[in-house]
């Protein structure tokens, strides 16, 4: 059996200034190594300034989106070339948020995934239905239409990528999906990178959505959750390291 070593990024969103970063950088660096890879996600803006900070740490950073496109005429976008010259670990593509305030479409997901390894950077490719898709009794095939695309497009890399399981309805709202519905739909995506890739045993599979440092412990003891993707709670050290720690 592989043993995964467990992963939890924080995903900081649109929030931060240099005052409220330089205090969680500092909570995160006084907590010490923890026994799960860490890392966090920040706001471009901030990306020079969390390399300052963790750079001597074992807490690696990154971006919450990227361009497709290598460089060019694409006013506003930031490319994943740029992302490896901050030293980004990692870029979350395909939030739920910005498939649905940005129209991003499958396609445009897995292309941005792409450009992220094709500059050595790790994307965290997010997939997860909305409730209205799990009371239709859709979410299989909502998750695996996401995910094919990502498979599709990356071909003999997919095994390069960390796959984050984000139900719509479970993110900042409070309600975490239960460990059993999380294992379930995790065993499902595991099964889909199986028929993909040999490297499927080895790959990351997080969940995110309202995990707390209350609920984490239960939600990464189940056999297909690799750690999360924190949103919330972690805008707050002692709440994501202790989540870090039931990792
Ligand atoms: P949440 O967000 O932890 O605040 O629910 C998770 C995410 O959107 O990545």
């Amino acid at each position: 059996m592989t043993t995964r070593r467990k992963l939890v990024v924080g995903n900081w969103k649109m929030h931060g200034t240099h005052k409220a970063n330089a205090e969680l950088f500092e909570g995160l660096l006084a907590a010490g190594p923890s026994n799960a890879d860490v890392a966090v996600c920040v706001p471009f803006p901030f990306l020079a300034e969390a390399a300052v900070a963790l750079a001597a740490s074992d807490v690696r950073w990154g971006a919450q989106d990227c361009s497709a496109h290598e460089q060019g005429a694409y006013t506003g976008e930031v490319s994943c070339g740029m992302l490896h010259e901050f030293g980004c670990r990692y870029v979350i593509v395909g939030h739920s948020e910005r498939r649905a305030y940005h129209a991003e479409s499958d396609q445009l997901v897995a292309d941005k995934a792409k450009a992220a390894l094709a500059k050595g950077v790790t994307p965290i490719v997010c997939v997860g239905e909305t409730l209205a898709q799990r009371e239709s009794g859709e979410t299989e095939a909502v998750v695996k239409r996401q995910l094919s695309a990502v498979i599709h497009t990356l071909g003999h890399c997919v095994g390069e990528m960390v796959v984050a399981y984000e139900p719509v309805w479970a993110i900042g709202t409070g309600k975490t999906a239960s460990p059993e519905q999380a294992q379930a739909v995790h065993a499902l995506l595991r099964a889909q990178l199986q028929a993909a890739t040999p490297h499927a045993a080895a790959m990351k599979i997080l969940y995110g959505g309202s995990v707390k440092p209350d609920n984490a412990a239960t939600l990464f003891a189940q056999p297909d959750i690799d750690g999360g993707l924190i949103g919330g709670a972690s805008l707050k050290a002692a709440d994501f390291v202790a989540i870090c720690r039931a990792a």
